[in-house]
């Protein structure tokens, strides 16, 4: 066994995930859903089978795979605690020395440790003892020094009944839970910077997504869709094929407009948008809603505003952003790669002719005294003109119309 180089190079990514979502017996389920979020994430890049292992997976990487692209692509693909290439090899102590030795010297003069774990429990030799034995050949072979606490390089050995396997290159995953192990969310993804991390966040917790986004034509250029066209893109590098309704709210907005004063205007708005988005959510089947709402950032996110926009929303609406600070926010967007296209100026349609000093202390009788027009008819008219947009991280984009919700 040998050292990756292009004679011997890696030959399996092992993947390691943090939490098993509900206890029992759904580990399984749990795993395949994992394994084929991954599949799905990076098979084009030269993933091959991927096994089921004692307390993680691994996956197959295939001659002339592209692990650059592989070890991007697993960096969003959520449930993954942390990944790394390995070379996969017999279960055996030698074996594993001459392994280990070979990749440390790829990097002379670093300080390095050997972390051994082991589910192969007849193997002759207990984790802290392979450490030991593993590191002194290193430091005999190089003269490299050992460092416990702080290592530059650490190499990792998982030693399996039938394979162990070895590595240094380890990359932090996202965390959480796979997509798919939760039902579905309706996700109202404006063009701002909150919601597409808050529509992420519940990713993480394995929920899938179908994204909504209210437009006014009337107000909107190009630019508008094709910003929040972007950040569905950009999630769907996370979710996997993932869906984006288009509503448009012009109609709407002019009745409210005619009838609404313009300090409860955006949240009628707002109202309306449940209102739409419950009927998304019936037809895929959805349990509930996430929306980018953040405590006290704005007017209509009062917690007297919050309670009057979401009066009436039978199902449960998640925030998870509710207690964040907008830095907080702004971290994770950069870190999700949103953040850069969030901030590009677009026409907000919920600026559409709403008060200079909105309410910020709605009192909901009143609210709902200023509907005064035929809510389910804007509800209709707005519904038949909505777009379904796909995203397939994978390249291809449907057109818009070719199927529903
Ligand atoms: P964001 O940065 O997500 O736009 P925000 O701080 O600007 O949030 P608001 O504009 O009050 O807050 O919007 C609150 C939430 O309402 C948004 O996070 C989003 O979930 C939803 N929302 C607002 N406008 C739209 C829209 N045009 N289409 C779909 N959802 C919307
Ligand atoms: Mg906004």
């Amino acid at each position: 066994m040998d050292t990756p180089s292009p004679q011997k190079p890696y030959d399996r990514i092992v993947l390691h995930y943090a939490e098993i979502g509900t206890k029992g017996g759904n580990r399984r389920t749990f795993e395949e859903k994992l394994s084929r979020n991954v599949a799905g994430a990076v098979g084009q890049y030269g993933i091959g089978s991927i096994r089921r292992e004692s307390g993680r997976l691994s996956a197959a990487l295939r001659k002339g795979a592209d692990l650059e692209a592989i070890l991007d692509g697993l960096g969003r693909v959520p449930g993954l605690a942390w990944f790394a290439p390995a070379l996969s090899l017999e279960p055996d102590f030698e074996a594993i020395t001459k392994t280990v030795v070979a990749m440390a010297s790829q990097h002379p003069d670093t300080t390095f440790r050997v972390t051994t774990s082991r589910s192969h429990k007849q193997f002759p030799m207990k984790s802290p003892e392979v450490n030991r034995e593993v590191g002194a050949a290193v430091v005999e072979a190089m003269g490299r020094k050992v460092s416990l606490g702080h290592p530059e390089v650490t190499y990792g050995v998982q030693i399996d009944k039938t394979r162990a396997y070895v590595h240094w290159d380890r990359h932090e995953g996202l965390g959480g839970l796979p997509v798919g192990t939760q039902g579905t969310l309706i996700a109202l993804l404006s063009g701002g910077i909150d919601s597409p991390v808050a529509a992420l966040q519940m990713m993480l917790r394995g929920c899938r997504i179908h994204l909504v986004h209210f437009l006014n034509r009337s107000i909107s250029t190009n630019r508008v869709a094709k910003k929040i066209k972007a950040l569905a893109e950009r999630l769907s590098l996370f979710h996997g094929p993932l869906n984006l309704t288009i509503v448009p709210f012009e109609e709407l907005q002019r009745e409210i407009v005619m009838v609404v004063p313009a300090k409860f205007r955006m949240i009628v708005y707002r109202r309306m948008m449940f209102r739409i988005a419950e009927r998304i959510r019936e037809e895929v089947r959805g349990l509930g809603f996430v929306t980018g709402d953040s405590v006290g950032q704005v007017a209509s996110q009062t917690l007297e505003n919050l309670r009057a926009i979401r009066h009436g929303v039978d199902w449960p609406v998640y925030s998870p952003l509710a207690g964040a600070s907008k830095i907080e926010i702004i971290n994770r967007a950069r870190a999700i790669g949103t953040y850069e296209i969030s901030i590009q100026p677009h026409e907000d349609c919920c600026s559409f002719l709403v008060a200079k000093h909105p309410e910020t202390r709605a009192r909901l009788e009143e609210v709902l005294a200023t509907e005064q027009f035929d809510v389910d008819h804007g509800v209709e008219v707005a519904l038949a003109a909505r777009e379904l947009h796909h995203f397939d991280p994978r390249g291809t984009q449907r057109k818009p119309g070719e199927d529903r919700t």
